[in-house]
Order: structure tokens, then sequence, then C-alpha cells
């Protein structure tokens, strides 16, 4: 008799663990749920780990992304940006502790160009499971994923013009949303509900969040009976298609805008690298407790 247990997930160091849920599934789950799965250095090197995993091993031919807790991600730890503990980097870039704009460009383009463009290029299907908060960085780690299944409780919102910067770091809003629309959500930072985003095709899939789990690893099943041969000639061409219509040049041009956004901010803003009168602005979308910053020096 065979055991047919699942094994248990990997613990990639605290943010991240991996497991193979079904044959020929690889999950990456991101552990952080306290914290609203908030992104920091060793989260994003974590999910790294697990794609490279995930893409080193051939019996692998689907990968999903999910997340512990209320929300999948509420976006960067702002606490820990421009931080170099944890990372092991992906780019030749250097200069990622450097002062100026320099540093600042080279870290970001490391950690949210680099590493995400190069999860978007993972030759294998994703899918990502989303639900609760899916904000400003957790969009940007959900976008890479080729389907994305949500459940009704997700919504999805990009507020950082509130900071005095045009969008997040990885620019795909014209993409995902369409052009009029990216620009109506990037001006009121709005959030969009999950249903909405499946009328604007954003979203594949929305289902209860009981179902989240069981229809996003039944999705992946059903790709993963295919042979991957067929399965990564299909994601290339489409995504091949959107860099010919522009796409990666886009990314990087509204990126560049971006890092300009930071250098402006720390010239008008003594030194800090967003417009501090963002903050009450984003207050109600973001939901943060009364207490945030005291549960911070608690951890
Ligand atoms: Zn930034």
């Amino acid at each position: 008799m065979t055991d047919n247990t699942p094994p248990q997930p990997v613990d990639l160091g605290g943010r991240v663990t991996y497991d193979v849920p079904v044959a020929r599934v690889a999950r990456a789950t991101l552990t952080r749920p306290e914290k609203g799965n908030l992104q920091d250095v060793h989260l994003l090197y974590q999910l790294d780990a697990a794609y490279r995993r995930a893409a080193a091993d051939d019996s692998i031919s689907v990968f999903v992304l999910a997340a512990e807790g209320d929300d999948f991600s509420i976006g960067h730890d702002v606490e820990t940006l421009f931080s170099t503990d944890g990372m092991d980097q992906v780019t030749l870039e250097g200069g990622l502790g450097l002062g100026g704009v320099e540093g600042d460009m080279a870290w970001e383009n490391e950690i949210f160009l680099q590493l995400h463009w190069r999860w978007r290029n993972f030759p294998k299907p994703t899918i990502a499971a989303v639900q609760g908060r899916v904000f400003a960085g957790g969009m940007m780690i959900m976008w890479p994923a080729d389907l994305i299944v949500a459940s009704e409780d997700a919504r999805f919102a990009d507020p950082v013009t509130a900071f005095g910067i045009g969008a997040v770091e990885l620019f795909m809003h014209p993409w995902e949303f369409g052009a009029r629309r990216a620009k109506e959500l990037l001006f009121t930072g709005e959030t969009l509900t999950a249903q909405e985003a499946a009328g604007l095709g954003m979203v594949s899939r929305v289902v209860p969040r009981a179902d989240l789990e069981s229809t996003t690893l039944a999705l992946a099943e059903r790709i993963a009976a295919r042979p991957t041969a067929g399965l990564k000639m299909a994601k290339k061409a489409v995504n091949q298609t959107l860099e010919i219509q522009g796409q990666w040049n886009a990314v990087q041009a509204a990126f560049n805008l971006h890092t300009l956004g930071h250098a402006h901010s720390r010239i008008v803003h003594d030194g800090a690298y967003l417009d501090p009168a963002g903050f009450p602005l984003v207050a109600d979308i973001w939901e943060l407790p009364e207490d945030w910053e005291q549960q911070e020096e608690d951890t």
C-alpha cells in the first residue's frame, strides 16, 4: 500500500512555503498573514526561490501562487524598503546600497523590475489564487501569473499617486485594466472588486472564498494533464505578442518615471522617498489598525 498523503510544505525561510499539493503542480504560499503578507526583501527572494525550485523540477508542469490569511498581500513593507538584508541578487546591477538616485534605482531595478519580470517569463503556466486585499505590491506579484483565480472578497488597488508617485514599480496597468480604467484607478486610488476585475479580463475566475483552493488546484490539474511543450509554446506566443505591442519597453519607461518620483520626493520632502501626505489619503483603503506602528515594534 502506498501513502498518498502529500509531503509537508517546505519552509523557504519564514515568509514562503513550497509544496506539491497535487501531482505535477507546485505551490508557493505566502506565510506572513499576521502582516497581511506585506512584502519585504526576504519574502520576495523566498518567492523567487520557489519559482527556481519549480523551474528546475521537470516533474512540475504548473506553478501556483497562494497566500495564507485574509489578504493575499497588502503591498510592500515600507519599513524595510531599500534594505539589502536577505538579498540573493539575480542581476548584475550592483550599487544596491549606494546613496542617491543611483542606489534607489539599482535596488528597485533588482527587486521590482528584474525579479518580477523573470517571474512573468517563467516558462510553465502559473496561476495566482488571491483573496482579500491585493494592493499595490500585492498586484505586482499577482500580475506575472498567467491566470488569476480570485475569491469573491478580493479587491485590488494601486493608490500610490497619493504619495506623489505615478504607479507601483511594475507598470502593467494599461494591459490589465485597459487604458481609460487604468487612468481612473491611478488618479483616484479606488479599489476594484473581484467581479469588476473579471469584467475587465484581469481575473480569470471568481469563486467563493471556501472554493478558492479547490478551484485553483482543479484548474492547475486540468492544465498539468497536457504536454508541457504545448503549454510553454502557448504561453510564449501570448507573452511575445504583448512584447511586440511594446509591453516590456512600456514597463521599463514607466519604471524610470517611478524612480523619478522617488527622486522628486527626496528633494522636496526632506529626503523621504514618498510624499508623507499620502498616508492619510490611503488610510481608508488600507484599513491599517491605529496601533499598527506599535505592532511593528512588538515583533
Ligand atoms: Zn518604488
